[in-house]
């Protein structure tokens, strides 16, 4: 396994737009234990639907070996993603390999209903922390957004789990969706405060091309936080560099709350973030409609000082910023699913 003092970092960029590459998302897997409408929607991702086979997605070794690649091009983030990333029998391996790499930051975004499982064992494999996605604590409308068994005392039992484990600080990613859950929202924040997780609250988007988006579903960020400081002043805080979340500490000192705009207040003049498909396939935005191989040249044989450059070139030549362009109109082609880049 290479570990990143082998290589000398060397940072990645910047790109057409001045931005570094310093944090990526890492798809473990494209299957998912829940069908939540706005990722996975069953009509599209039902039994017949035809996953990515083994052998086609990146083993274990692979991905910490790409991960010590992006490491020494000066990435200090590492978030592993899916589909549902514990639904991978490898995880620990994958965690235990990048924590040897010494990367600072290393996150997982899961689903949470199986994290009480396993959660000692990524916290001892050296994972950090966690975020655990929940858009719901009212249990049919979980069971709807979900679109599974899953019962949402498992997702609230998982969050135990993480925080038992030292899985923290715990953040909770929630999509609101206009007529869907945004009823909920106050009990979330309720929860979030009372058990001191950093709740995230994100536009519901037009990832990938089978959820059926329209902008009228969308609840914008000013609306959520003009209902929360209603109930609960808000105090701004400044954006960190390369953060996708505006964050409000809340004026009573309970926690923070973060809202992720990626519709209504685009953040790409920020965005130092690329995405390693489960297949190697290497993106450098969330709404891309190709990317690079890396899983060819890998399995043939390339060195390590060879990805860099394939990796570091591509950067430099990114210019994305769909988000920014969407507000002004502009579409884009086919776009990749979020189960397969990485939400
Ligand atoms: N399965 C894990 C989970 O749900 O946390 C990890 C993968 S999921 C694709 C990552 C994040 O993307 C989740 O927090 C999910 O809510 C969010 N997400 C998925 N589809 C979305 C959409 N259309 N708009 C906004 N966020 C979305
Ligand atoms: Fe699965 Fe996460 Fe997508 Fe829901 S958001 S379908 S849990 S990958
Ligand atoms: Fe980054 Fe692309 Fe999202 Fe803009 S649209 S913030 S470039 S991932």
């Amino acid at each position: 396994m290479t570990a990143v003092s082998a290589l000398p970092a060397v940072a990645a960029g910047p790109d057409l737009l001045g931005r570094s590459l310093r944090d990526v998302r890492i798809s473990v897997t494209d299957r998912c234990n829940f069908r939540c409408p706005y990722c996975m929607p069953k009509a599209r991702f039902g039994p017949g639907h035809r996953f990515l086979p083994r052998a086609e997605a990146l083993d274990a070794r692979e991905i910490v070996r790409l991960a010590g690649v992006f490491a020494s091009l000066g990435v200090t983030k590492i978030r592993l993603t899916g589909g549902e990333p514990l639904l991978r029998p490898d995880l620990v391996e994958i965690v235990e390999g990048i924590a040897l790499l010494g990367v600072p930051d290393i996150a997982l975004t899961t689903n949470g209903a199986l994290l009480r499982r396993q959660a000692v064992r990524l916290r001892n494999a050296g994972l950090h922390r966690v975020t655990v996605s929940l858009d719901s604590l009212d249990p049919a409308v979980f069971s709807a957004m979900s679109d599974s068994r899953v019962e949402v005392s498992e997702v609230l039992d998982g969050i135990a789990a993480a925080r038992e484990a030292g899985l923290e600080p715990i953040k909770l990613n929630c999509v609101m969706q206009r007529g869907v859950n945004e009823d909920g929202l106050l009990d979330l924040v309720d929860f979030a405060r009372r058990e001191g997780l950093g709740l995230r609250c994100i536009e519901y988007m037009d990832v990938g091309s089978t959820n059926g988006w329209r902008k009228a579903d969308v609840v914008s960020g000013e609306e959520i936080l003009e209902r929360v400081s209603a109930v609960y002043p808000l105090l701004e805080e400044d954006l960190d560099p390369g953060a996708v979340a505006r964050t409000y500490r809340f004026a009573d000192g309970a926690g923070d709350l973060g809202v992720i705009t990626s519709v209504s207040r685009p953040f790409c003049g920020d965005c130092t973030r690329a995405r390693l498909g489960v297949d190697g396939k290497l993106y450098t935005c969330l709404f891309a409609t190709s990317g690079i191989d890396l899983r060819e040249p890998l399995r043939a044989g390339a060195d390590d000082n060879a990805l860099r450059r394939m990796v570091a070139d591509r950067w430099k030549r990114r210019d994305d910023r769909y988000s920014e362009l969407r507000g002004l109109g502009i579409a884009a082609g086919e776009r990749i699913e979020m189960s397969y880049i990485g939400g």
